[in-house]
């Protein structure tokens, strides 16, 4: 079978592994300090604005706790968005609005966005999708204006940037996966972007038991004091990440470059052996000035053969796959509105196999199988 994501794990994260056991610290220590100043240069911020968590699902659930969602706040989320989003604004007492997007792009315009404010919004969270930047400079834009938040989901988007500043750094926080779908992976882990310094340091106390390292204590008493004293200041959980799944993000962000190159050549191909396949359109350039990650590979083809396509590939041992199924669809959120943009586009989409683990005969075969079955049945549905 030829997966559609797939991480590339070998012996140098085996080795990475090995040096964290032997070195009898397993816990939070040097290893993750590494991983979150490394991914902090790699984004072009100060690392003091960077934090590491469990997952990136964590990541959101903090940032709408330190972005003050709550009862009455309304926060505006792209139907085309991963759960993890609605349900961390859900779970803080607010209500998710689901706003439309561009039905090729997959990506919500500053329009989108602003059709669906209202006096309660206080949050908006976009989604780049398949790593493409979107309209995030608009949308930036828009939120200020607005005096609005802006949470950026960037789990598509490690490399991506827009007029040369990093997705997931246009807003007031963003939030980063490395779990075992992503191009980078720590086995699981998530990084936490705050503009404001003051919100990591908040979330480090809440990511640890709202322990305050000693601060309860004036100098004097905590030199009197036993060092196995504590003091606790909020009433956090325990989201650290770990040396040992440090050590492989680490190795994985070193890599992420030749990830990044190898996922730029299957695209290349995909863009150029599938051109000009009748019934079927290929992901929309990148506008001047954007760069991708090569996350996703999404065609489009009439709603009435999808499935059947989809089908046809699994039966040829080609898996494919939806990103992401709407949220406004989903009862537990309540919506009722109608999105037609994103309505048009879970009826069409696909995304095909892309990792950098993908070899040219697996391309090679998913270009002949996806050419097949979409020339056979156009051609059936013309007739
Ligand atoms: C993977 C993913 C998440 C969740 O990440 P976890 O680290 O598994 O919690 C959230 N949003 C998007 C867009 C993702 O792709």
């Amino acid at each position: 079978m030829i997966n559609v994501f797939q991480p590339s794990l070998g012996e140098e994260e085996l080795d990475a592994v090995r040096a964290v056991f032997e070195s009898n610290w397993i816990g939070k220590g040097a290893k993750v300090d590494e991983f979150e100043r490394t991914f902090a240069a790699h984004l072009g911020v100060d690392a003091a604005n960077v934090m590491s968590v469990t997952s990136c699902t964590e990541a959101t659930f903090l940032a709408m706790e330190l972005a003050g969602v709550g009862p009455g706040c309304e926060v505006v989320v792209p139907t085309v968005s991963f759960v993890s989003v609605a349900n961390a604004v859900a779970a803080h007492g607010a209500r998710p609005v689901f706003c439309d997007v561009d039905p090729r792009t997959l990506n919500p315009t500053a329009e989108h966005v602003e059709a669906a404010l209202t006096s309660a919004t206080k949050a908006v969270v976009v989604l780049h999708y398949g790593g493409h930047p979107g309209d995030i400079e608009r949308i930036a834009a828009l939120c200020r204006d607005r005096g609005l938040l802006l949470i950026e989901d960037a789990a598509n988007a490690v490399a991506s940037t827009a007029g040369g500043r990093a997705c997931g750094t246009f807003g007031d926080f963003g939030v980063w996966s490395f779990d075992h779908g992503k191009i980078a992976v720590a086995v699981d882990g998530g990084i936490l972007y705050a503009r404001d310094p003051a919100h990591v340091e908040r979330g480090r106390k809440l990511a640890y038991f709202g322990l305050e390292a000693f601060s309860g204590f004036s100098q004097a008493e905590r030199s009197a004091n036993r060092w196995w004293d504590i003091e606790v200041s909020e009433f956090g959980r325990r989201s650290i990440m770990n040396d040992v799944l440090a050590a492989v993000g680490c190795v994985q962000l070193r890599r992420l470059p030749d990830f990044l190159r190898r996922r730029g050549e299957i695209v290349a191909r995909y863009d150029r052996e599938l051109a000009g396949l009748p019934g079927l359109a290929l992901p929309p350039r990148l506008p001047e000035g954007h760069v991708g990650s090569h996350y996703f590979y999404w065609v489009q083809m009439a709603a009435d053969i999808r499935d059947d396509v989809a089908a046809d590939l699994y039966r040829r041992g080609i898996y494919t796959t939806l990103r992401y199924p709407l949220l406004h669809k989903v009862r537990a959120y309540g919506a009722d509105v109608r999105l037609p943009g994103a309505e048009r586009a879970a009826a069409t989409t696909l995304c095909l196999p892309l990792h950098q683990g993908l070899s040219d005969a697996d391309v090679t075969a998913v270009v002949a199988a996806l050419t097949e079955t979409v020339t056979a049945r156009s051609a059936r549905e013309a007739s």
